[in-house]
C-alpha cells in the first residue's frame, strides 16, 4: 500500500523545529471527589508517549493537538483537554504547558518561548468550527505554528478535518508517528500477502457496517466467521428461522448474494445463546438450529465455539473485529471471550493476530488477552475503513518518501 512510503519521524530532522503533532487524546474524561473532571482511562494517552519521548528527546519543540469529544464547534468546558495535560504531564515527568487555544497570538507566544524538548498542548480543535469542516484558513493557521507535521492520531485517519488532513497540504514535510506506523504496518500485512489460512472473524450489531470489509477481505481470506447480530441478518437471508434476533430486514438480499460469492468460505453461528428478552436476567438456554419465535439469539452457542476456535487455531493471520453476542452482559458474554481466549493461544503458536473495534478492545483487555495478539488496533473506524481498501485522508495527505 502506498501509505507504507511515506515519512515517518524516523526520517526527519528535529533538533530546533516547531513540530505540529496531531494525537488522538480522545479519551474519557469523569469527575474525581472534588468534582474535577480528570481522565478515567488514559490507554490512548500512553499510545502517543513513544512519538512524543521520541521527538523531545531529539530535541523538537513539541506542540501536540486533538479532539475530544463532539463539541459544536465552540469552547464547551465539558470537553477541554485542560485534564489530558495534567495525566500527560504525570505520564511524561516532566511540564507540559497548556494553552486555552487552537490558533492565534496565545499560542503563537507560548511556543515562541519554548525550549528544545518542551511539550505544549493545545486547546481541543474540535472547539473552532473549521476543523470538521476541514477549513483551509484554519489549516493554514496551524501549519504556520509549526516547521514540521506528524501525525499520530490513527483512529481520526478515516476524517478530513483540518488537524488531520488539511494541515498536511501547507506544511514542508508531514510524517507518521510510531503509533500511525505500527497501525498501517499491520493492517497492511492482513492486505498484502497475508500467510494462508488467514481468517477474518466479523462480529457486531450490524452487517451494513461491514459489507464493505466483507467485501474486500472475501477474495484475501480462507475463512470468514460471523457472529452477533449481524449472524442473524445472514441466516434469515438463508431461510433459517431466527425467532426474536435482531435482523437488517433491508439487507437480506444483500446478505444472500454475499454468502453464494463467498462461495463456503462464509461460517455462520450452528447454535445459540437465547433468551425471551434482551436482559441478563432472562432465562438463557441454548439451541442448535433454527430460533423458535419469541426467542432471541444473544451468543454464539458451545458447538459454534468450538468450530470456530479450530479456525482460528489452524490460521497463520487472523483479524477480528466485533463482539459474537451481547458481551456487556455476562450470560452472553462466553462466545466473545472464547474468541479472545483463541486468538490468544494462535498468537502463542505462530500467528499473526489483529484485533481491532471499540467492543473488540474492551472484550479482549476484559478478557486479559489484549497483550497476548500480535496488535490491538485504536482505531474502529479507521481500521474498519482500512480493511475496506479505503484511501484514508490522513494518511494519503502526509508527503511521499523520495
Ligand atoms: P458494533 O458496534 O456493530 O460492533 O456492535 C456491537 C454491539 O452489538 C454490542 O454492543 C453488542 O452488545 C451488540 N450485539 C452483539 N451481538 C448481538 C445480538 N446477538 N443481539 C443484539 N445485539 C448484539
Amino acid at each position: 500500500m502506498s501509505t507504507l512510503r511515506k515519512l515517518t519521524i524516523d526520517d526527519l530532522d528535529v533538533k530546533g523545529k516547531r513540530v505540529l503533532v496531531r494525537v488522538d487524546f480522545n479519551v474519557p474524561l469523569k469527575e474525581d471527589e472534588q468534582g474535577n473532571l480528570v481522565v478515567a482511562d488514559d490507554t490512548r494517552i500512553r499510545e502517543a508517549l513513544p512519538t512524543i519521548r521520541a521527538l523531545m528527546q531529539a530535541g523538537a519543540k513539541v506542540i501536540l493537538m486533538s479532539h475530544l469529544g463532539r463539541p459544536k464547534g465552540q469552547p464547551d468546558p465539558k470537553y477541554s483537554l485542560a485534564p489530558v495535560a495534567r495525566r500527560l504531564e504525570e505520564l511524561l515527568g516532566v511540564r507540559v504547558r497548556f494553552v486555552s487555544n487552537i490558533v492565534g497570538e496565545a499560542v503563537r507566544q507560548a511556543i515562541n518561548s519554548m525550549p528544545e524538548g518542551g511539550v505544549i498542548l493545545l486547546e481541543n480543535t474540535r472547539f473552532h468550527p473549521g476543523e470538521t469542516k476541514n477549513d483551509p484558513e484554519l489549516a493554514r493557521q496551524l501549519a504556520e505554528l509549526a516547521d514540521v507535521y506528524v501525525n499520530d492520531a490513527f483512529g481520526s485517519a478515516h476524517r478530513a478535518h483540518a488537524s488531520t488532513e488539511g494541515v498536511a497540504h501547507y506544511v514542508k514535510q508531514a510524517a507518521m508517528g510510531y503509533l500511525m506506523k505500527r497501525e498501517v504496518e499491520y493492517l497492511s500485512r492482513l492486505l498484502e500477502n497475508p500467510e494462508h489460512p488467514f481468517v477474518a472473524i466479523l462480529g457486531g450489531a450490524k452487517v451494513s457496517d461491514k459489507i464493505g470489509v466483507i467485501k474486500n477481505l472475501l477474495p484475501r481470506v480462507d475463512r470468514l466467521l460471523i457472529g452477533g447480530a449481524m449472524s442473524y441478518t445472514f441466516l434469515k437471508a438463508l431461510g433459517h428461522n431466527v425467532g426474536a434476533s435482531r435482523v437488517e430486514e433491508d439487507r437480506l438480499e444483500e446478505a444472500r448474494q454475499l454468502y453464494e460469492e463467498a462461495q463456503g468460505k462464509i461460517l455462520l453461528p450452528v447454535d445459540h445463546v437465547v433468551a425471551p428478552e434482551f436482559s441478563n436476567e432472562a432465562p438463557a438456554q441454548v439451541v442448535e438450529g433454527d430460533i423458535p419465535d419469541g426467542l432471541m439469539g444473544l451468543d454464539i452457542g458451545p458447538k459454534t465455539i468450538e468450530r470456530y476456535r479450530e479456525e482460528i487455531l489452524q490460521a497463520r493471520t487472523v483479524v477480528w473485529n466485533g463482539p459474537m453476542g451481547v458481551f456487556e452482559m455476562p450470560n452472553f458474554a462466553k462466545g466473545t471471550f472464547a474468541i479472545a481466549e483463541a486468538l490468544a493461544e494462535a498468537t502463542d503458536r505462530g500467528a499473526l493476530t489483529v484485533v481491532g473495534g471499540g467492543d473488540s478492545v474492551a472484550a479482549i483487555t476484559q478478557a486479559g488477552y489484549a497483550d497476548r495478539v500480535s496488535h490491538v488496533s485504536t482505531g474502529g473506524g479507521a481500521m474498519l475503513e482500512f480493511l475496506e481498501g479505503k484511501e484514508l485522508p490522513g494518511l494519503v495527505a502526509l508527503t511521499d518518501k523520495k
